[in-house]
């Protein structure tokens, strides 16, 4: 069983062709400035590049180059489109009304677009991802995979925002969580890499990203997450402040005059490890300008380890201990230096590292010392191949 797997931005699209007996990716590829000048779609096949620069109005047109792609006499990779058994679409907000995947319907469709507002940017992207997917495959399968399903299992204490409860309830303000997909594969595989029943765990996911979310996971649930009614809240990220007194946001409103609109993108694209440094969203960039003497990289890295550190001292408070800590994503598995200085001074936690098994870089592995009370683990994510075995096994039981 072939399966794609289909991720829309407003502009571009990312696409991985995954053949479900070996979990193998086929086919992957980007497209990118879809609706712009520039369109350009990327298709990669064993490690071939093959670009293609044409004019792409809207996310049709995208789909359908993708699929040209695939079928390709020459580069292709399948022989027709009936080699796809189905569509695994990521979505951004499924709100308070999917706790898991789901294949795509009239009544699934009309409830992500109901999730508009809480996802403005990213739902209207990936409804126009489905439509063009299921224009030009009618009879194709269509599953979403929300980025927010993993967290509905949070209890509403955790969940509920200490603000009148009737605008919570009238505007579905509350924590929702997001990297779902991502903390659900991670915990998946660690428990693998433990030799363990995801039902007999207790463990701390750490997503960082350019995007960073910290998730408690009790019994193959998640229980308490970072991230909240949007993705800013939580740990300081590349470009988004993360959790600050809220009361700034007015003070600085009314001191520089900023108007709303600004402030949200002041917060979004402009603070983080960015605005703290004033050197980059990259923390390739931040760690070697602190390496070279720069204090104010050094003061924004030294923020984002306190801040990842006091959230993974939270949730082991939160779970009541805990067996395993997951590093995962861009910095969270290549980046040894923010492992290390995360996990120095835990060991009241009984947390300890091998600086060695810490340096290799790739493969899921374990990088505590075999003394260590709670294991460490830095574990690869995949949310592609997360989606696709969601989409296979909705599909296999329809
Ligand atoms: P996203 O999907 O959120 O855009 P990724 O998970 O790809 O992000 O992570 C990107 C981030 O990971 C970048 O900010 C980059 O600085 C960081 N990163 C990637 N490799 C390294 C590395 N070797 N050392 C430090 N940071 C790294």
């Amino acid at each position: 069983m072939k399966i794609l797997v289909v991720n829309c931005g407003s502009s571009s699209l990312k696409y991985q062709l995954i053949d479900m007996k070996d979990e193998s990716v086929v086919a992957k590829g980007l497209v990118e400035r879809i609706g712009a000048e520039g369109s350009v779609l990327t298709h990669k096949v064993n490690g071939e590049k093959f670009v293609t620069e044409q004019p792409m109005e809207d996310h049709k047109v995208a789909i359908q180059l993708v699929l040209n792609a695939l079928v390709d006499k020459k580069h292709g990779v399948i022989k027709d489109m009936s080699e796809i058994s189905a569509v695994g679409h990521r979505v951004l907000h499924g709100g308070k009304k999917y706790a898991a995947s789901i294949l795509i319907d009239d009544n699934v469709m009309k409830a992500i677009e109901e999730c508009i507002p809480l996802g403005p940017l990213h739902n209207p992207a990936n409804i126009m991802g489905i439509d063009a997917c299921k224009k030009l495959m009618p009879n194709t399968p269509m599953v979403a995979v929300f980025d927010t399903a993993f967290h509905q299992t949070m209890p509403d204490y955790a969940y509920t925002y200490a603000i009148p409860y009737d605008i919570s309830e009238k505007y579905d303000i509350r924590k929702y969580g997001f990297h779902g997909t991502s903390h659900r594969f991670v915990s998946i595989e660690a428990a693998k890499l433990l030799k363990k029943d995801p039902k007999d765990l207790k463990l701390i996911t750490c997503h960082l990203g350019n995007g960073a979310s910290i998730c408690a996971v009790n019994q193959g649930k998640a229980v308490d997450t970072t991230m909240g009614l949007t993705p800013l809240a939580g740990l300081v990220m590349g470009t988004r402040c993360g959790d600050i007194d809220p009361a700034i946001i007015p003070f600085v409103m009314k001191r520089t005059g900023m108007s709303v609109d600004e402030m949200d993108t002041l917060m979004n694209k402009k603070s983080g490890i960015l605005g703290v440094s004033g050197v980059s969203s990259d923390f390739r960039d931040v760690e070697e300008a602190a390496n070279s003497g720069n204090d104010r990289a050094k003061l924004a890295l030294n923020m984002y380890y306190h801040k990842v550190k006091s959230f993974i001292g939270a949730y082991v408070a939160v779970l009541n201990g805990a067996d395993a800590i997951i590093f995962t994503a861009g910095l969270g598995e290549n980046s040894a230096t923010s492992r290390s200085a995360i996990c120095k001074g835990l060991s009241y936690f009984g947390i300890k590292i091998d600086e060695e098994k810490n340096k290799k870089r790739g493969e899921a592995l374990e990088i505590s010392t075999p003394d260590s009370k709670i294991k460490v683990l830095v574990i690869p994510t995949n949310e592609e191949l997360m989606i696709a075995r969601d989409t296979k096994e909705i599909v296999e039981n329809k």
